[in-house]
C-alpha cells in the first residue's frame, strides 16, 4: 500500500484493502484470483456488468476518432448532440434539455446554478432556495454536499455553504421516524405537514426546487411510503415549487422502470440528475436535465447578458457521450429494461424471507435494489454499536464471495448489474444468508 494515496470515503486510519484486478460480467477478481458476486454493481453504477466488448470498443473507437472533442463556442460533435436527442426522448422532463458534465456531484451543482440563473432571468431574484432532505446523498462537491444530508459530509469541510440557502426536511423513513404506533399515512401526512409548515414560515416565493432521490441510495436505501411522493408534488405543485429528480443511482433500469420517478410515484420533474449508469460506469459522465420552458428563460437571460457561463472542459466529452448512447442502445436493444424489472421481483421476494430473521430490522427495496437492515434489538430497532453486526455480515458475505456496502449505519445494499440471472440471485441469497447465519452465532455465542 502506498502512503501517497488518500483513499476516498474511507476510514484513512483502519484502510481494510481489496485489490480488484478483473472483472467480467456480475463479477469481479481480486488479486489472489478469488471471485466475486459485485452486489452494488461497483458503486451503484455497472448496470452492464465488467468486460462489455462493445463498450470498450466503442469507447476505443471514439478515442481514436478525436480523442478529445468539446463543446464550448459552438464547437460541437455528433456524440454529444446524437445523447442529448435520446436523452430527451427518454426523460419524463417536460420537452427536456440536458447539459452534460462528469458525475453526479457536478450535475448536482449545475442545476443549483441554473436555478440561480433562471432566477435572474425571470426577475424572481428571491427564488432560490432548495428544500433537500435529511439522510440524503446528493455528491461531494461544494454545493452537492451542502444539498446532502449526512452530516459526515458536511462537518469540518466547512458545509453547507449558507449562501446557498438551502432548507431541510425530513427524510420519508418510516422505519427510522414513524412515532408512536402511527400508520405509513399518518406519517407521511405528519412530514408533509411540517414540509408545508416550513414553506409558508420561508414564504413560497423564496423557494425554487425540492430535490429527491426516488429510493435514497447511499444512505441507506430508503423507500417512501407508497402515499409519500403523490402527496408530496401535489404540495410542489400548490406553492409553484419544482420537483428535482435526483436519479444518480435510480436512472436507467433500476427500479423497475425506466426512471425511479417514475416507480415511486412522481412522474413528472421539472429538474433531473442523471449519472452512473448513463454509461454504465465505462466512462465518467453525467446529464441534467431542465424543462424546455427553462431552457428558454435561460436563452433570454444569455441574450441580455451575453453568455451562459457555466461548463467543465469534459462538459459532453466525444468519448463519453460515445459510450453514453451505446449503453442506452444496449439497454433497449437487450430488454436490459425488462431483465431488471422481471429479476428485480424475485430478487425482494427473496430478501423479504429474510424478515424473520433475529438480527434483521426491516427488508426494503424496489426492482434491482434493496437493503436489509440489521438490528441489535427487532423491537426497539436498536442498532449495534458502531456498526458491528453489519460489519461483520459484510465481512463473512465477502469471504463467501459478495461484495456489497454498509449503507445509513447498518442497511447493507444491494444494487446488483442489471444482466443478473435468476440463478445468480439464488447464489445471493444463499451466500447472503450464510453470512447472518455466521454473524447471529458470533454475536450470540
Ligand atoms: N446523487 C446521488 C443520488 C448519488 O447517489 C450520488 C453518488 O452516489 C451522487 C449524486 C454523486 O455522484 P458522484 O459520486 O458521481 O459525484
Amino acid at each position: 500500500m502506498t502512503s501517497h494515496l488518500i483513499y476516498p470515503s474511507t476510514n484513512l486510519n483502519a484502510i481494510e484493502q481489496l485489490e480488484i484486478v478483473g472483472g467480467e460480467g456480475i463479477y469481479v477478481v481480486d488479486s489472489n484470483g478469488k471471485q466475486y458476486i459485485e452486489g452494488l454493481s461497483g458503486l451503484w453504477c455497472t448496470g452492464l456488468g465488467y468486460g462489455n466488448e462493445e463498450l470498450v470498443e466503442t469507447a476505443a473507437r471514439a478515442m481514436k476518432q478525436a480523442s478529445f472533442s468539446h463543446l464550448f463556442a459552438g464547437k460541437f460533435h455528433r456524440p454529444a448532440v446524437e445523447l442529448a436527442e435520446k436523452l430527451h426522448e427518454l426523460m419524463p422532463v417536460n420537452n427536456a434539455s440536458v447539459f452534460f458534465g462528469n458525475s453526479g456531484s457536478d450535475g448536482n451543482d449545475t442545476l443549483v446554478k441554473l436555478i440561480n440563473y433562471y432566477a435572474d432571468a425571470t426577475g424572481q431574484p428571491q427564488r432560490r432556495k432548495i428544500i433537500a432532505r435529511e439522510r440524503s446523498y446528493h455528491g461531494i462537491t461544494v454545493a452537492a454536499a451542502s444539498l446532502t444530508g449526512l452530516p459526515a459530509n458536511q462537518k469540518h469541510f466547512g458545509l453547507p455553504v449558507d449562501a446557498l440557502g438551502i432548507l431541510r426536511t425530513h427524510a420519508p423513513h418510516y422505519y427510522r421516524g414513524q412515532q408512536g404506533s402511527e400508520s405509513e399515512d399518518q406519517f407521511v401526512d405528519r412530514i408533509l405537514a411540517d414540509l408545508e409548515a416550513q414553506i409558508l414560515s420561508e414564504g413560497p416565493e423564496t423557494i425554487a426546487a425540492f430535490i429527491a432521490e426516488p429510493i435514497t441510495g447511499a444512505s441507506g436505501v430508503i423507500v417512501a411510503p407508497e402515499s409519500y411522493y403523490p402527496k408530496l408534488t401535489a404540495l410542489l405543485k400548490k406553492y409553484g415549487i419544482w420537483f428535482w429528480s435526483d436519479e444518480v443511482i435510480t436512472g436507467f433500469g433500476r427500479t423497475g422502470n425506466v426512471f425511479g420517478c417514475t416507480t415511486m410515484g412522481a412522474p413528472e420533474p421539472d429538474l433531473m440528475t442523471t449519472a452512473k449508469q448513463l454509461t454504465s460506469a465505462y466512462f465518467p459522465l453525467s446529464a441534467v436535465a431542465v424543462r424546455g420552458d427553462i431552457h428558454a428563460a435561460m436563452l433570454e437571460q444569455c441574450g441580455q447578458v451575453g453568455i451562459f457561463g457555466h461548463g467543465y472542459t469534459y462538459s459532453g466529452h466525444s468519448t463519453a457521450c460515445a459510450v453514453g448512447l451505446k449503453t442506452l442502445e444496449i439497454y433497449q436493444r437487450d430488454g436490459i429494461y425488462q431483465n431488471a424489472a422481471e429479476r428485480g421481483v424475485k430478487l425482494q421476494a427473496e430478501l423479504a424471507k429474510f424478515a424473520d430473521h433475529p438480527m434483521v430490522g426491516e427488508v426494503r427495496g424496489k426492482g434491482l435494489i434493496a437493503a436489509v437492515e440489521v438490528v441489535a434489538n427487532k423491537e426497539t430497532r436498536a442498532e449495534f454499536a458502531g456498526g458491528d453486526g453489519a460489519n461483520r455480515v459484510l465481512k463473512h458475505a465477502q469471504d463467501n464471495g459478495l461484495l456489497l456496502r454498509n449503507t445509513g449505519g447498518s442497511a447493507l445494499a444491494f444494487c446488483p448489474p442489471m444482466i443478473i440471472t435468476d440463478e445468480q440471485i439464488d447464489d445471493i441469497i444463499d451466500k447472503f444468508g450464510d453470512a447472518l447465519d455466521k454473524s447471529f452465532a458470533e454475536l450470540t455465542a
